[in-house]
């Protein structure tokens, strides 16, 4: 499978950059996270995103932004001629979300109109784009967020798009070919974790026995060891 990074700036934009967006593609498409920024990349590579899946991690708006615009282009846009709605899986309780977000930004059911919407359950795998997703909770903050495996028959990735360090998160990454993890901070947070410095994503997937790291959701102000592998919007990885 091949993994693209459409976008991944943290919770404000890297210059230039889009927010969280990566797209997985085997026999189908899936896109992790849908972050401001990753429509307009998205549409550069084709007219209107031909995606069978989306997989929503939290309801931060860098992870899920673009969602909003999505439903314009669906509804009055280059999508109305696309074929079939893709389907949107969300955290528990994320179709409610949706409608609460939908109703003081256009119509409550302007997500239901656009897309499929699904929820996932903690640690249930589910089938979407021919791939198969295990989501797992992750502590960030005292938001509900979730972080993913993706697997095809050969290969597994990782994906964190936030997280505090804990063994939740090691786990996440058990054992697979390339972890994408967040590494947002330049030092530890006092109080409440919402995020990782770079050794704590270090630190992370030498626990995890994963094969690859891929540092993701980094502050372009920030530098990072030289031996790491940042990742930057249009990073192309083949597992
Ligand atoms: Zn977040």
């Amino acid at each position: 499978m091949k993994l693209t990074v459409v976008g991944c700036s943290p919770a404000w934009p890297n210059p230039g950059g889009a927010q969280s967006g990566y797209l997985v593609e085997d026999d189908g498409r899936l896109l992790l996270d849908c972050g401001p920024g990753v429509l307009a990349r998205l549409r550069e590579m084709e007219g209107w995103p031909r995606v069978d899946a989306i997989v929503i991690t939290h309801f931060h708006l860098d992870h899920w932004g673009d969602l909003v615009p999505w439903t314009w282009g669906a509804m009055y846009g280059p999508g109305r001629s696309s074929n079939g709605k893709p389907e949107l899986w969300l955290p528990p309780g994320g179709t409610e979300t949706l409608r609460g977000f939908g109703a003081r930004l256009g119509f409550v059911d302007m997500f239901d109109n656009t897309f499929a919407v699904r929820e996932y359950a903690d640690g249930e795998p589910f089938a979407t784009a021919g791939l198969e997703v295990t989501p797992r909770r992750v502590p960030h903050y005292d938001l509900l967020t979730f972080g993913l495996r993706v697997s095809n028959s050969a290969h597994t990735l990782a994906y964190s798009g936030d997280s505090a360090p804990s063994e939740q998160l090691v786990e996440l990454a058990r054992g697979v070919d390339v972890f994408l993890c967040e590494a947002t901070l330049a030092q530890q947070e006092p109080d409440l974790r919402g995020h990782l410095t770079a050794e704590e994503a270090v630190e992370a997937f030498e626990d995890s026995g994963a094969r690859r790291l891929v540092v993701i959701h980094r502050p372009h102000e920030l530098p990072l060891e030289e031996t790491l592998e940042r990742a930057y919007d249009g990073y192309e990885i083949m597992l």
